[in-house]
């Protein structure tokens, strides 16, 4: 392979496409004139404005974003975003949460802090392998928001229908299916998603929040830091921003853009997930670990039934060049995770190998 780099099946911080890095690699130690980094340059200077508007309008034409919504960066990652979300939303001190795994668990800890957290729908009983049904949910009148994580990213699920929040707002963590597929912004009050997965490197968060949920009346010990309107009025800029991620993420969605937009991405991410899934439901010796009907495109647990055997074979899959096979310490196992950027050929050098491996035993 060019530049000898591996299949990376990692979780996260995760693959980028290899045009946006070579045009990174070109612009790294002048961009475009200025005779200096985006690493160095001034957030408030001329060239840095361009950059930001054009990731903030090349994301509003990916999503469609409608113009009664904001669309901020913020720094902390996803996990900050666990606070944020009760500290701005909480008005009745009361939120809905659907529990889906070890994201929606953390999600539901940190609300905690802020208010009442009732846990409307859950999947721990079959060791969240899969969604519940959230068609009819018994959700409080008094609630502000219902919650999910739309993609778990250790367990491998992904809600295909969204549930019926019976007018509540709904909140999404999308960190791992951000840019997937396509996606109806209107249907919910406020989106976030960690960028390392699916989109740049790490340490920031895209928020597309509506309006009318920017509001002053946030607690009082809220940290400036953590309220989304400082930042919605700042565009992003009330303090230094993660320029880095920032700049690296514009170039990505443009990329996307240029490959015809989400609903091309769908059709590749279909096609990529189709020759795992294929593969495992025909396997004797590799199981999936997820109900066919919430499996996620973009992280694919499966196991061999033997800890050993998981272990042996993460081992070798290393050894050929696909890396980062190996399960979240949490749940054990195999998990490929073929967010956008991984290429069709790696899924197909992946299965080819598994194939291999099986009838070699
Ligand atoms: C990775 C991840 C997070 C946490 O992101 P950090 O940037 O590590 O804080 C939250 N939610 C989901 C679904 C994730 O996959």
């Amino acid at each position: 392979m060019k530049y000898d780099r591996v299949f990376n099946f990692s979780a996260g911080p995760a693959m980028m496409p290899e045009p946006v890095l070579e045009e990174i690699a070109s612009e790294v130690l002048n961009y475009r004139g200025t005779g200096m980094s985006v690493m160095e340059m001034s957030h408030r200077s001329k060239a840095f404005q361009s950059i930001y508007d054009e990731a903030v309008a090349d994301l509003k034409k990916l999503m469609n974003v409608p113009d009664n919504y904001k669309i901020i960066f913020v720094q902390g990652g996803g996990t900050t975003q666990f606070a944020m979300v009760p500290l701005n939303l909480m008005k009745n001190g009361k939120a809905c949460y659907v529990e889906t795994g070890a994201w929606s668990k953390k999600a539901i800890a940190e609300a905690k802090k802020y208010g009442e957290v009732k846990i409307v729908a859950s999947s721990a009983d079959k060791n969240f392998s899969y969604v519940p049904d959230c068609s009819d949910l018994d959700i409080p009148e008094d609630a502000d928001y219902v919650y999910i994580c739309e993609n778990e990213t250790i367990h491998g699920t992904t809600f295909n229908k969204l549930p019926n929040t019976k007018g509540k707002i709904l909140v999404s963590d999308q960190s791992s299916m951000f840019l997937s597929r396509p996606c109806n912004v209107e249907d919910y009050g406020l989106i976030w998603a960690g960028v390392q997965k699916n989109v740049g490197p790490a340490g920031m968060a895209v928020v597309i929040i509506r309006e009318d949920l920017l509001t002053d009346d946030v607690p009082a010990f809220c940290p400036t830091y953590l309220n989304y309107k400082i930042h919605a009025d700042k565009d992003s800029m009330y303090n230094t921003p993660n320029t880095w991620a920032i700049y690296c993420c514009g170039k990505v969605f443009k990329y996307l853009l240029s490959l015809g937009g989400l609903e091309e991405v769908e059709k590749m991410n279909q096609a990529k997930a189709k020759v795992l899934y294929d593969f495992l439901d025909s396997s004797k010796l590799f199981k999936g670990s997820v109900v066919k009907e919430d499996r996620s495109l973009m992280n694919v647990p499966f196991v061999t039934g033997s800890d050993e055997e998981d272990a042996a074979v993460v081992a070798a899959t290393k050894a050929a060049g696909m890396d980062n096979l190996k399960g979240h310490r949490s749940v054990g196992g195999l998990r490929a995770s073929i967010y956008n950027s991984m290429p069709i050929e790696g899924v197909q050098a992946l299965v080819d190998f598994l194939k291999d491996y099986e009838a070699n035993k």
